[in-house]
């Protein structure tokens, strides 16, 4: 009866990487690599990841009237996203400028763009896609007020799943809507800001982040694998073991396998161990869009 497993509430970006030997001083100019352009940004990237599994997905975003919205639509498209809430204009596509030394390093500058101009009222007018999803997904790439307006846009019997990227205190109305909240260590420390002491172990930071009001929480612990927790307890879920390329998206593939198999009505537990497979097939490719497995590929794993 609903028409999407997940809908995604989120950034949409173009990733601009050029390869440089070194950085340059203020003021100087250095000569990089060939400009190579990615879709991204994690709204974007979440939704991709779920439609690549099988999961029919609708993305609720905003990307400018450019050539980099244009490529944002086709790779969403080409997915098998519903696009139907994407909506273009109001200022340039959102665009993460990425310089990576031979290290392997990124600096990055990221300009927001139409992502920033995500209002309230484009979640209102979108209601009916609320109506229509399982589960909704959302990240804080996209503004505050956006996220509180999506937190109370959430139909009777839907659950939302927030992973706060990047990570900022958040209202107790967002919180109490999480079922999960899925944290790394990072956002974890973050959210819970003064109530993080040092050395302490993922199973505390859990238990502070549940009496903060959400009915579960997901905390990723890279190759560590992750922790789930709830009402019900707290258990570890191992990673799958795999050969290591490069963890970009990871994070966001993990979310969306999570979101979806937690929408098929699978336990929190049951999800987190689905998602960890997701999550390692993602990392032993180059690149976030392009690296997220099928359901085939999972299965293989
Ligand atoms: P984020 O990108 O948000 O920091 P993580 O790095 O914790 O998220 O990765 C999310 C999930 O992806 C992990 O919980 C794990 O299941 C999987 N994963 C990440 N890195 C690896 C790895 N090196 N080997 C196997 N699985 C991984």
């Amino acid at each position: 009866m609903y028409d999407y497993d997940l809908l995604v509430v989120g950034s949409a970006n173009a990733d601009l990487v050029i390869g440089v030997e070194r950085r340059p001083d203020a003021g100087e100019t250095v000569l990089g690599s060939d400009l190579v352009v990615h879709p991204g940004g994690k709204g974007a990237n979440q939704a991709v990841a779920a439609a690549r599994l099988g999961a029919r997905t609708a993305l609720l975003a905003r990307v400018g009237d450019d050539a980099h919205g244009r490529l944002l639509l086709d790779s969403q498209r080409e997915a098998g996203v519903d696009t139907v809430g994407v909506l273009v204009g109001g200022a340039p596509t959102g665009v993460a400028l990425i310089t990576v030394d031979p290290s392997g390093d990124n600096s990055i500058v990221v300009s927001p763009g139409a992502n920033g101009r995500l209002t309230p009222g484009d979640v209102r007018t979108a209601g009916s896609l609320f109506h229509a999803a399982k589960v909704v997904s959302t990240q804080l790439e996209i503004p505050l007020e956006t996220v509180v307006e999506v937190a109370r846009s959430l139909a009777p019997g839907s659950r939302l799943v927030l992973n706060p990227s990047p990570p900022q205190p958040l209202p107790g109305e967002v919180l109490a809507a999480c079922d999960p909240l899925i944290v790394n260590e990072h956002e974890a420390k973050v959210i819970l800001g003064e109530a993080a002491r040092a050395g302490e172990e993922p199973e505390e930071w859990a238990r502070l982040l549940l009496a903060k009001g959400p009915r579960s929480v997901v905390v990723t612990l890279g190759g560590e694998g992750s922790l789930v927790a709830s009402a019900d307890g707290i258990s570890r879920i191992p990673s799958v073991k795999v050969r290591a390329v490069d963890t970009t998206g990871a994070g966001d593939s993990f979310t969306a396998a999570l979101a979806w198999r937690l929408g098929l009505g699978e336990s929190l537990a049951d999800a987190a161990a689905y998602a960890a497979r997701v999550g390692a097939a993602t990392v032993t490719r180059e690149g976030a869009q392009v690296s997220f497995p099928t359901a085939e590929e999972v299965a293989a794993l």
